[in-house]
């Protein structure tokens, strides 16, 4: 969401400002830091980051804040580093403009509702379009700081969206990437009570009718919301990409319950069961949180077990990290040393996983969408179930799907040669 809500604010300041841009900080006029708050780390070197900008910019330039830190700091980023010129939060994107020319502006309200604001156009890839399908999130799961950031979930109207993947496939895009908190949540709250009722099954049979747009990815989906009609639309519908993140954040049903999350390890286990039964070649990845306050011994075990049985192509894993003004930061915290081995412990587990899937991947074809050229000269593209693949080959075949035999891999990447 980041990405999108910085293609956002170049398309605005482009735009209404006048702002071109450059990859040298030395000869900018304009800084912005778009921020994360998500874990500790991206905010303790936000202002790292602010002071090394500070020292190198030319005389004049402005420097500006976006994001999530800037929605849970506010003007105290202002009061720590004073020559920040302006601060601005996740869905406030649409005020970019004004804030660039108000020295001293914060623009932080988290129930501002842009879902319908006319964003300007700019996408920085030729093949893929990040399209926001919603904003913030309804949930409240413990240890997230989300909620706090980037407000309560408000759908983005359905006519908007299909009008950004026309266009996209206007301009020859062929894949495009919904994205939100809790994607198929979609449709439960528009801003405007006489929006046409959409749910997000809906949502993707009708993205799915536009001419040229050959793929559909989302995320993230929140497993309480993959019904029997979600699940058989991911099934059986061609261009929905077989690659679906499941976010797990524990495999304890005791340690789900402190979080909030709203199912238990066995309806998680039913919901992984039902996919890989109706789309025997579809990738699964998930997020793993290890060491929760309270997690014991047990609780780490409950989650292992459920990376055993579904066997995660991709694990997205993090040793717990308190946020602020969370109700998890509150409870009791387990020992750094004890989150650092459980985390060790599931790295290791997954890469056994992660070989077994990528050596089933040898031999076989895949339809790949090419999209960068590497300046070794190998041309890399995405597979329809998500697998990153490489060939030989020259620039004809970016913005092509073409099928590829997978001769080699990595754990991570897979080779192979154009058919
Ligand atoms: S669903 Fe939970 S983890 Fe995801 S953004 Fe909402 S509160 Fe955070």
């Amino acid at each position: 969401m980041n990405t999108r809500d910085t293609e956002h604010i170049i398309a605005e300041l482009n735009t209404h400002n006048n702002y071109t841009q450059t990859t040298n900080p030395q000869e900018a006029d304009l800084i912005i830091i778009n921020t994360c708050s998500v874990r500790e780390k991206p905010v303790a070197k936000l202002f790292s980051e602010l002071g090394q900008f500070n020292k190198i910019k030319k005389d004049g330039a402005k420097i500006g804040v976006c994001g999530c830190t800037a929605s849970h700091l506010g003007d105290e980023i202002i009061k720590r580093a004073s020559y920040v010129d302006f601060v601005v939060g996740a869905r406030n994107v649409s005020k970019i403009s004004k804030a660039v020319e108000t020295k001293g502006s914060v623009e932080i309200d988290i129930n501002h509702d842009e879902t319908n604001y006319d964003f300007s156009e700019f996408r920085s890839s030729l093949y893929k379009a990040n399209i926001n399908i919603s904003l913030g999130c309804d949930k409240q799961c413990t240890f997230c700081i989300v909620p706090a950031t980037r407000g309560e979930e408000i759908s983005i109207p359905a006519e908007i969206i299909l009008n950004e993947a026309k266009k996209s496939a206007q301009n020859g895009i062929k894949e495009i990437f919904l994205l939100g908190q809790n994607v198929n949540n979609y449709g439960k709250y528009f801003s405007s009570q006489n929006s046409e009722k959409y749910d997000f099954t809906k949502l993707l049979q009708e993205l799915s009718k536009i001419d040229g747009i050959e793929r559909i990815r989302f995320t993230s989906p929140h497993p309480l919301h993959m019904d029997d009609d979600f699940i058989e639309e991911f099934a059986s519908n061609p261009k929905i990409c077989k690659f679906i993140h499941v976010p797990l954040q524990s495999g304890s049903t005791k340690i789900l319950k402190d979080m909030k999350r709203g199912y238990t390890k066995e309806w998680f286990l039913k919901v992984c069961e039902k996919i890989k039964t109706k789309v025997p070649t579809a990738r699964i990845s998930t997020d793993i949180i290890v060491a929760f306050p309270h997690e014991s011994e047990e609780d780490f075990l409950d989650t292992l077990d459920v990376v055993n049985q579904v066997k995660f192509d991709q694990i997205f894993n993090f040793k717990y990290s308190p946020r602020p003004n969370t109700p998890a930061s509150t409870m009791e915290q387990i020992d750094s040393d004890i989150g650092t081995r459980r985390l060790n412990t599931l790295i290791e587990l997954h890469k056994t996983h992660q070989d077994l899937h990528m050596d089933k991947a040898i031999g076989q074809i895949h339809k790949v969408y090419f999209e960068d050229l590497k300046p070794n000269g190998e041309i890399m593209g995405f597979s329809d179930n998500g697998m990153q693949v490489f060939v030989e080959g020259s620039e004809e075949l970016l913005g092509k799907i073409v099928d590829v035999k997978i001769t080699t891999n990595t754990r991570t990447s897979l080779k192979g040669v154009v058919l």
